[in-house]
């Protein structure tokens, strides 16, 4: 078993590694003080600049297929590279990129919104939770009824992640009530795109992190009929498709994150002294620095061993579970030890402790709770569709 990274994986991680030091990290302390004041902290400007400069080194589209301009860099690059971004809370991103499932549109479709977004002249929203329907998202009543060649749309959606920015919006919506009533749901729900010109509105949703998501509300919104999105009925698994993009993801950006924090722990644990000595000397805290090491290390082979597998194309999604139940629940219990390691400065607006542990608080929550991923985690076991022995048997 050969757990090194290859030539060309290192040299790819260590460009990201360096133009996150040079390029994204000086720019902290103005994202954060901007945050303090409740404005965005990296502006649209700003973020456009940084992914032009990456740009010419080739770093465009790094999630992208190559037939569309991008880097069509695998599994376990990817996760390498958001590990390398979760470093910094600047909420940067690379360019290029578009939701997988944009990738099933028609050609037609495609010029309209698929290759825009990749331009970045595009933004697009994925509007599947409902105030009634979150974790039991088959129960979703947003309906859409068919009048001629157009669909009208009517419903709320929720927590709705860019839903305030987004130009279009990918929309689920019932299209056969009388199925979804059987909740034969894998045939009474489809996709529609849905420009904003249509007659959507959104609100902004306060929330603990920085970047609110958004309801959107549909008022009879007629839609073309060319705007369904793959095919009639087959919304669900498009749904699924979508929220299956990349869960080891997600836990690789928080990945990233109790890196850095715990680095800034052990920083502050060398130069703090009470006592007449560092607390750095003081067994309770080599504690919290060996258990977060430890717990950062198996988070790290969880997520690679799920991005491997995805690589592989084997099912991955047992891994992609794990790694997200478990880079959730770590996530918060390091950033918690690394603001105890801070005493009160831990608390303060001063350090961006506090930020992380709101930001991180998230990941217990969306892309399956922690509860759902349990579920299925426990279902497929009990069900006989996993082994507990793992893929190697
Ligand atoms: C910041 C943010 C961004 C988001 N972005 C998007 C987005 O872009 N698009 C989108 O469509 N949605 C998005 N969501 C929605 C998100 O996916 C849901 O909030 C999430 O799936 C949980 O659903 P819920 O909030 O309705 O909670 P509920 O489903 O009501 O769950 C409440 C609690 O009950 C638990 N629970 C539920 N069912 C069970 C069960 N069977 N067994 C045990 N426990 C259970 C849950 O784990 C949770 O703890 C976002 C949410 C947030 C907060």
């Amino acid at each position: 078993m050969d757990l090194t990274l290859s030539e060309e994986e290192r040299e790819i991680r260590e460009w990201v590694r360096t133009f996150v030091r040079r390029e994204i990290m000086p720019l902290e302390p103005e994202v954060l003080a901007r945050e303090r004041r409740n404005e965005r902290g990296l502006r649209a400007e700003e973020l456009k600049a940084l992914q032009d400069k990456a740009k010419e080194s080739g770093f465009f589209g790094v999630h992208t297929p190559e037939e569309y301009g991008g880097m069509g860099l695998g599994a376990v690059m990817n996760a390498l590279v958001e590990v390398e971004l979760g470093r910094s809370f600047v909420q940067f991103k690379f360019g290029g990129d578009a939701d997988n499932i944009l990738y099933s549109a028609n050609d037609a479709q495609k010029e309209r919104y698929l290759l825009p977004t990749i331009a970045g002249e595009r933004k697009s929203c994925f509007a599947i939770t409902e105030p009634g329907a979150g974790s039991d998202a088959r129960a979703i009543r947003t309906t859409a009824r068919r009048d001629g060649d157009e669909w009208v749309i009517s419903g709320e959606k929720t927590f709705i992640t860019g839903g305030d920015e987004a130009d279009f919006t990918m929309v689920f919506a019932v299209t056969d009530p009388d199925l979804h009533r059987e909740g034969r749901t894998d045939e009474s729900v489809t996709c529609f795109l849905v420009d904003r010109d249509m007659g959507w509105k959104s609100e902004y949703i306060d929330t603990m992190g920085e970047w609110g998501p958004a309801s959107l509300v549909f008022d009879d919104v007629r839609v073309p009929h060319e705007n369904i999105l793959g095919e009639e009925g087959k919304g669900f698994a498009l749904a699924m498709q979508w929220i299956g993009k990349g869960r080891y993801l997600l836990p690789a950006r928080a990945l990233g994150a109790c890196e850095r924090l715990v680095e800034m722990g052990m920083e502050h644990a060398r130069n703090r002294v009470t006592f007449g000595q560092p607390i750095a000397e003081r067994q309770a805290i080599q504690w919290m620095v060996a258990d977060s090491a430890t717990e950062i290390e198996a988070l790290r082979w969880l997520v690679l061993a799920a991005a491997w597998q995805v690589d592989a194309g084997l099912d991955s999604r047992q891994s992609q579970s794990m790694a997200k139940l478990y880079g959730g629940v770590k996530a918060n219990e390091i950033v918690d030890r690394v603001l105890q390691m801070h005493g009160g400065m831990g608390y303060t607006r001063e350090l961006p402790v506090e930020r992380w542990y709101r930001e991180l608080r998230l990941l217990r929550i969306y892309e399956g709770t922690d509860e759902i991923q349990r579920r299925t985690l426990a279902r497929n076991l009990l069900r006989g569709h996993a082994s507990v022995r793992g893929h190697l048997g």
